[in-house]
């Protein structure tokens, strides 16, 4: 939580306000190890990452640990926090970044390194590991970049490479022990490199040649290789059934539940499907009871079922049936955002659409049959065209489809292939009866190879190139009922610097961040020419990076083992040459990978019998959903009336919205539902609050299901389900009517000592019959007689007055604040300081 006195001067200061839904604050003082989790990039991007709210839970979940959360802070309280000389903090407890332990740092991918220097300059902690004392937290990364966190490495003490679990759990604990200890920082990274999985770069040295090409990783220590570490048994480990639900806006607003980890399908492009493997999957038990468990607990309306592909979760035709019924009575929505073509089949879009049509992404990634064979993609033209003709006539108005250019091999054939593709796409539009609506949407993006694929060793387009082929494309796919949209070459390129890159990379990092990029991973704040100015300033040529290497070079990542051997991603690599296909080895036999003991590390496939002997397009069978019976509604109508105090304030009214839906399917409240293609409860709140302004007197109308029984229990019960700063002050039955005329009373606090002067203007405006203001908003200009809108204005003290408002539905109206600084002349800083306080209202009787 950021000082609350700033949030008026910056945009979705939601994003820092804390005290969400299930966050956790605990006593410090009986803490041994204290951590904040730390994700570089926005709150909105941050919170919809699974990984850290599962390490949030585990450690948590331990009575003398504390893991608290901090995210990247935007450019404008970035900019105050450096002008008031504040620290960034921590949500939970506000507490300054270098008061923990431990900064467990996600690396999620290359766009976010510049982030994690914000995060650690406005901490006041020096950027590389070699500056810093045991006075200072551990700082330890984590995440799908650490498989190569070369170009990062320097910043970090330690890197945990794989499954995080159960290995962090293991680092807080050295941590906590270590402070008894106090050894020498030397002696604590030794012992932390015992840990399985963890890699301290320090105890690696890169060797470069008179040329400057890297020749050697070499250890400093006995450790020669670090091995990622597995989590075999995801049983065994405590799911989060308490998610954090967020107040602000985010990007995956709903619950996620990783129903396996692993994907072996073999696509030679993807990091993923070789540094999660093998595949491990949860059972339908335990995904019934986290789904129920923690939908009741965090009150989402729609749940994710999560994993690599989820159409391949082998469980599926049993799990989700289930799921919608139990669910879809509650209005909640099952989602599948990752589907791979061929497992789409329409009765699984049967079942999605039962609440909500819930959007999916199919990706081909390229259009001819040939280059899908070199990249082992496994899917048809047929089963593509099969899915999205079913998904335009069960309903579905978007097919979103997604392409990658440049993969190794690719030609302009495969570019056109893409546009024949497309078109067969949109020839079924028509399927759903909607052929006006209904559209292709098709994403491109540059292939950027990845280390530990099959394809680390290949070349990645010039940027050059990489905009001829977007052009090519755009010239040839048909203009009607298509929409192309296309990743940035430039941010693809930055990608591949930063994906393949090696230790001479953090002082560009450092160089491009001081010159002020920011948040390179949104396309309004990526600066490609400062990176380049910084490029130029050290010396360093950016493009040798996007070559490629050859089989034999030594690569920058070699030392961080995933299990996977070189010999077999060669063996893929050999095989893409003339597009052989290595089949799943979840259905078929071992493609000898590497990763398996077959002892404790294995594939755990919960129904392998139903695939064994079928080829792995097959689509699993699905029972056909229940028609829904609509009841007749009966509708029990209340007004809740309640109060907003404290930071909570900050929030928009959209967002106090969805709060308020959450805290009554968390209470248990039943209401009635709109009808349609995305039923939303039948809920009317009274007029929106500006953001910033406390009340005493908030109301929102629901309509209920059935009558509440016990309406004091019912406010107790609501009240606390509503996070800090929402209370329930009453509620009554009521007609359903909202008032249409109203006089509202503020208490308002001006940021200046109110003078003899300021009650003349008081008297003046009281006396007057017209008082006429002019406002423009949206290029348009206004005069509004502002006297008929304001009843009384009384001076409370030196700083405060109360005026009372009235406001007309449909009619042109003033805000308390907004008329304070016409009335006294104020500036625009002024009003950014004034301190508004509802405090009731009540219909005018004409
Ligand atoms: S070792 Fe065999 S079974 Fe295990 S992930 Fe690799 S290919 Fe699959």
């Amino acid at each position: 939580m950021t000082d609350s006195s700033l949030y008026p001067y910056i945009s979705k200061p939601g994003r820092y306000l804390g005290h969400e839904y299930n966050s956790i604050k605990k006593d410090w003082q009986q803490a041994t190890c204290t951590t904040a989790l730390i994700f570089p990039d926005l709150y909105e991007i941050g919170m919809s990452h699974q990984g850290l709210q599962i390490l949030y839970h585990l450690l948590n979940q331990e009575d003398s640990f504390i893991a608290e959360r901090c995210y990247c802070p935007s450019k404008d309280i970035e900019e105050l926090l450096r002008q008031k000389q504040q620290q960034l903090t921590s949500l939970e407890s506000a507490k300054p970044l270098k008061d923990f332990d431990m900064l467990g740092i996600t690396l999620p991918y290359e766009l976010c390194y510049t982030n994690i220097l914000t995060i650690l300059d406005l901490a006041n902690i020096p950027f590389k590991a070699a500056d810093r004392d045991l006075s200072f937290p551990l700082l330890l990364a984590g995440g799908a970049g650490a498989f190569n966190p070369e170009p990062v490495a320097e910043l970090f003490d330690a890197i945990l490479i794989g499954d995080g679990e159960e290995a962090m759990l293991e680092v807080a604990e050295l941590i906590a022990d270590n402070k008894k200890n106090t050894g020498d920082k030397e002696f604590f990274l030794a012992a932390l490199s015992n840990i399985e999985g963890i890699y301290v770069p320090s105890h690696f040295q890169p060797v470069y040649s008179d040329s400057g090409k890297l020749t050697e990783i070499k250890p400093l220590t006995q450790k020669e290789k670090v091995l990622r570490r597995f989590l075999t048994d995801f049983e065994r480990i405590d799911h989060l059934e308490k998610p954090i639900v967020p107040n602000a806006k985010i990007v995956h607003d709903r619950l996620g539940i990783e129903i396996a980890r692993g994907c072996t399908r073999g696509c030679r492009f993807c990091q993923a499907g070789i540094t999660y493997r093998p595949v491990r999957e949860r059972s339908v038990e335990q995904v019934r009871k986290l789904a129920t468990k923690a939908i009741g607990d965090s009150g989402f309306d729609e749940l994710a079922l999560l994993s690599l592909s989820t159409g391949d979760y082998s469980c599926l035709e049993q799990i989700l049936p289930e799921l919608m019924n139990e669910f879809s009575e509650q209005y909640v929505s099952v989602a599948m955002p990752s589907m791979r073509v061929g497992t789409l089949s329409e009765p699984i879009m049967d079942q999605i659409k039962r609440v909500r049509k819930t959007g999916f992404t199919l990706a081909p990634e390229a259009g001819s049959e040939r280059l899908r064979q070199v990249i082992n993609k496994g899917i048809t033209e047929e089963a593509l065209l099969d899915t999205c003709r079913d998904a335009f006539s069960l309903g579905w108005t978007v097919m979103k489809l997604y392409f990658m250019i440049g993969l190794p091999t690719e030609n302009d054939d495969d570019l056109e292939a893409i546009s024949d593709l497309v078109n067969k796409v949109r020839r079924f539009r028509d399927a759903g009866g909607n052929v006006k609506k209904s559209q292709v949407k098709v994403s491109v993006g540059t292939f950027v190879p990845k280390p530990h694929t099959p394809f680390q060793w290949a070349d990645q387009l010039t940027i050059e190139e990489s905009k001829r082929r977007i052009f090519l494309l755009k010239d040839i796919l048909p203009r009607k009922g298509c929409n192309l949209n296309y990743h940035s070459p430039l941010m693809s390129y930055m990608e591949g610097v930063f994906s393949r890159g090696d230790r001479k990379l953090l002082p560009l990092l450092i160089e491009a961040w001081k010159l002020g990029v920011r948040l390179d991973g949104w396309t309004e704040h990526f600066d490609f020419k400062t990176w380049q100015q910084a490029a130029e300033n050290i010396q360093l040529d950016m493009d040798s990076y996007l070559l490629g290497y050859g089989l034999d070079d030594t690569l920058p990542w070699q030392h961080i083992d995933t299990g996977v051997t070189t010999d077999f991603l060669k063996d893929e690599l050999k095989k893409s040459k003339v597009g052989t296909y290595t089949p799943d080895c979840r259905y078929h036999k071992c493609s000898k990978c590497g990763v398996c003991d077959f002892d404790t590390i294995l594939p755990i496939v919960h129904n392998k019998k139903k695939f064994t002997e079928l080829d792995d397009t097959t689509t699993p069978e699905i029972t056909p959903p229940k028609e829904r019976v609509e009841t007749p509604q009966v509708h029990f109508k209340y007004m809740v009336s309640y109060s907003r105090q404290g930071n909570i304030c900050y929030l928009g009214h959209l967002e106090i919205l969805q709060v308020v839906f959450r805290a009554l399917r968390r209470a248990g409240i039943e209401t009635n539902y709109s009808q349609g293609f995305n039923p939303s409860p039948k809920v009317s709140f009274g007029p929106a609050l500006s953001v910033g302004t406390e009340s005493l007197a908030e109301y929102f109308i629901m309509d209920l299901v059935e009558p509440l029984k016990d309406l004091p229990q019912a406010i107790q019960l609501l009240s606390s389900n509503l996070p800090p700063g929402l209370s329930v002050t009453d509620i009554t039955p009521h007609t359903g009517d909202i008032p249409q005329e109203v006089e509202t009373t503020y208490e308002i606090t001006v940021p200046i000592e109110l003078s003899k002067e300021h009650q003349n203007l008081i008297k003046n405006f009281l006396e007057t019959d017209e008082f006429n203001w002019t406002r423009y908003r949206k290029g348009k200009k206004k005069t509004i007689n502002l006297r008929p809108l304001i009843n009384t204005i009384e001076l409370l003290d030196s700083s405060k007055i109360r005026v009372a408002i009235n406001n007309s539905a449909g009619q042109a109206g003033i805000k308390p604040q907004e008329f304070t600084k016409i009335l006294f002349n104020l500036s625009d800083d002024d009003l950014l300081q004034i301190k508004t306080f509802k405090l009731g209202w009540h219909p005018i009787d004409k």
